[in-house]
């Protein structure tokens, strides 16, 4: 084990990245010896969100709320200025591919500052992790083993789910079953109609790539409910209503609807109603009992995200065109069987419609059960016991401060997770406002630990 503390920090997605700077900040603060190992077999700060070059792919958050530190608020529009001059505002939707950019900047100038800690950035993919006396060590692809005092598993955004998916279809090349990865969309077929199976923002994204004159783009989910586009212009912020502490979520249903009226009525609009949820998002969520959590998963999940994860406005004239023109149709309908034939796939839906395509694409969105992931990682920590699946089945179990809580009941002090793996405890945990907060959060108390601070 070396001398100088060592921090390993697995996926260099945004949550890695700005875990990894928010501990150089920290050691720097501190003037405290610290080793960051940052391991990810890909570019840094990119991760499944950022790595698109498509013009066309838009932060779906303005980009005065995209600061990569809640402390600074206006860090990434000052960036922004920097790099095109007069260009972009902070009620901006810009680029995604600007944002992978700003946030690699912000690790550079935190690993380059005067500061005691240092970056080893290590292009392997994790494959295992053991516990040792010491802390961890980290089995990579292929490359030795690495040890370190503590661990954060930045994983991020996992492949989506295929239980839905018809065996005929699994083994059809017409399916696409992960449309981020790079390159997958350019390998469809030419030829034929396409089938998007989920209507969320993956869709939307997939719709606007697909979409052209002689294809018709046909997007389904259970619901078949849109995103709502943002607002034209920046919304005031309302308070958060209060709850009856022994509210049960029919009460807590009622009462989050007519606070949105009450908004839509004083401000005009539904969305102060909703954005003003998000300090007390996580109370309300850990206040409902178990089964309450997967009633509202089941029942009012869709209808909640479609509000809450919203799209550009531009975003959403371009999709109203585009359906205006019969290019892209959304709507309801469910899967229910396929069959490939010589030069398309045959899909019956539930309803009992079918559907002729050439392709089918997977756009339900990043798997959140840890259980179903496909990933010799998370199933090596999962049999070992390190980590346990969260009980709503939506990441692994942890406490409120990000530490795993394995099956054992011990909250870890050599595991941390962030970002989407904390869904099961805050719901909301895969957007930058909240995945910037854990970050500053983790640093502090890895830092404070006992085991990172030897
Ligand atoms: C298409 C899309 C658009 C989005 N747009 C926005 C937006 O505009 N604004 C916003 O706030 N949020 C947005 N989000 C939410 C987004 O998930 C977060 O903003 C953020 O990018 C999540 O970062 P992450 O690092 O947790 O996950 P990811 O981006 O998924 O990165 C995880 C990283 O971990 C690596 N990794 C995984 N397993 C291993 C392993 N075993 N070993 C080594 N490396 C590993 C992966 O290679 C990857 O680089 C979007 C999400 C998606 C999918």
């Amino acid at each position: 084990m070396p001398e100088t503390p060592r921090i390993a920090v697995v996926g260099a997605g945004a949550a890695g990245t700005l875990t990894a700077a928010q501990l150089l900040r920290r050691a720097a603060a501190l003037q405290a010896e610290l080793q960051v190992l940052l391991i990810d077999p890909g570019v840094t700060g990119r991760g499944v969100a950022y790595a698109s070059t498509a013009a066309h792919h838009l932060l779906n958050v303005p980009a005065g709320r995209m600061s990569a530190y809640h402390d600074a608020p206006d860090h990434f529009v000052r960036w922004l200025t920097r790099r095109a001059p007069g260009v972009h505002a902070g009620a901006d939707h810009v680029p995604r591919a600007l944002y992978g950019e700003y946030l690699a900047d912000v690790l550079d100038a935190a690993a380059s500052g005067p500061g005691p800690g240092r970056l080893h950035r290590v292009h392997e993919r994790a494959v295992g992790l053991r516990r040792t006396d010491h802390g961890v060590t980290l089995d990579l692809g292929s490359d030795e083993p690495v040890p370190a005092d503590a661990a954060v598993l930045a994983l991020g955004n996992f492949p989506p789910g295929s239980a839905w998916v018809p065996p005929a279809l699994h083994r059809s090349s017409r399916y696409l079953p992960a449309p981020w990865a790079p390159g997958a969309l350019e390998c469809l077929p030419d030829h034929g109609d396409v089938l998007l199976v989920g209507t969320g923002l993956t869709m939307v994204d997939v719709a606007l790539t697909l979409s052209r004159a002689g294809r018709a783009v046909r997007a389904i989910s259970r619901h078949g409910l849109l995103p709502q586009p943002h607002a034209e212009s920046p919304l005031p912020v309302a308070p958060p209503p209060s709850f009856d502490s022994g509210a049960d979520i029919r009460q807590i249903r009622r009462s989050l609807l007519s606070h949105v009226s009450a908004c839509r009525r004083t401000y005009g609009d539904w969305r102060v109603g909703i954005d003003g949820l998000r300090p007390v998002t996580a109370e309300l969520w850990q206040h409902l009992s178990p089964a309450a959590q997967a009633h509202f998963l089941h029942h009012d999940q869709a209808l909640w995200n479609s509000h809450r994860h919203r799209i550009p406005p531009t975003v959403a004239r371009a999709l109203q065109d585009e359906i205006a023109a019969g290019r892209i149709q959304v709507g309801p309908g469910e899967i229910a069987d396929a069959a490939a034939t010589q030069d398309s796939v045959l899909v019956r839906l539930r309803d009992g419609r079918t559907l002729s395509v050439g392709a089918v694409v997977n756009c339900t969105g990043p798997q959140a059960d840890v259980r179903h992931v496909d990933d010799p990682l998370v199933a090596g920590l999962l049999a070992t016991g390190l980590a346990a699946p969260d009980p709503t089945g939506l990441g692994f179990h942890t406490t409120p401060n990000g530490r795993l809580l394995p099956a054992d009941g011990t909250a870890s002090d050599v595991l941390w997770t962030l970002g989407s793996l904390r869904r099961g405890a805050l719901f909301e945990s895969t957007a930058i406002p909240e995945i910037r907060a854990q970050a500053h959060a983790l640093a502090a108390d890895l830092l404070g630990s006992k085991k990172a601070g030897r």
